[in-house]
């Protein structure tokens, strides 16, 4: 009796899990990954998710998952929101501190590290709307973050805040909301923005 009672909480927490991805319009494979659900089982459910009538605005992605770490450096904007979701993941212990920087500390497939990954980028959805960044590459900075080879984390020699760091690119300093704001007075008064600049 436990036994099936254990199963029937471990599968309703695998379709919560798939219905959170659905809502937050992770593509199917990524779905798959995190639940252990069939293709077949995930349709299904994103069946009946449009049919409640609560999908309104949901779109079903098919392909590939985002694979660029420069999408985070397109610019400022988009460099701050990462280095949110970078310090969310951190908060939710998605990643941690270790010898080569972050390190991580979620398992693919568990459906622990995947409420956890849904609980962060809701957070970052509470803080923007519309968000810049979705959550398949939400899922993928994380993956770069872990994987440790193009993006890293640092503090922003101006302001002290996190920033998502390119570590492929010339060495930048500052963070993207920084850089921002360094780039506007550099319009505004090229010489004088100039020399406050200078320590960048
Ligand atoms: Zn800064």
């Amino acid at each position: 009796m436990r036994v099936s009672d254990d199963r029937y909480t471990r599968d309703r927490q695998k379709f919560d899990l798939a219905l959170r991805l659905i809502r937050h319009e992770a593509r199917t494979f990524t779905i798959r990954q995190w639940t252990g659900l069939s293709d077949d089982r995930i349709r299904k459910l994103y069946r009946s998710y449009i049919l409640s009538g609560d999908a309104h605005e949901v779109t079903r992605h098919r392909g590939k998952s985002p694979r660029q770490a420069a999408f985070f450096f397109r610019n400022p904007e988009l460099n701050f929101h990462a280095a949110q979701l970078a310090s969310l993941f951190v908060m939710y212990g998605l990643v941690g501190p270790g010898e080569r920087g972050v390190e991580p500390r979620y398992r693919v497939g568990s459906l622990e590290s995947g409420a956890l990954l849904c609980r962060a980028y809701e957070a970052y959805l509470e803080m923007h709307k519309p968000v810049n960044i979705s959550f398949e590459h939400a899922w993928f900075l994380l993956l770069a973050l872990a994987r440790h080879d193009e993006v890293g984390l640092a503090r922003c020699a101006n302001c002290g805040g996190v920033r998502v760091r390119d570590l492929l690119a010339k060495r930048k300093l500052t963070c993207g909301n920084c850089e921002g704001a360094i780039e506007s007075a550099a319009r505004a008064a090229p010489c004088e923005s100039a020399a406050r600049a200078a320590p960048c």
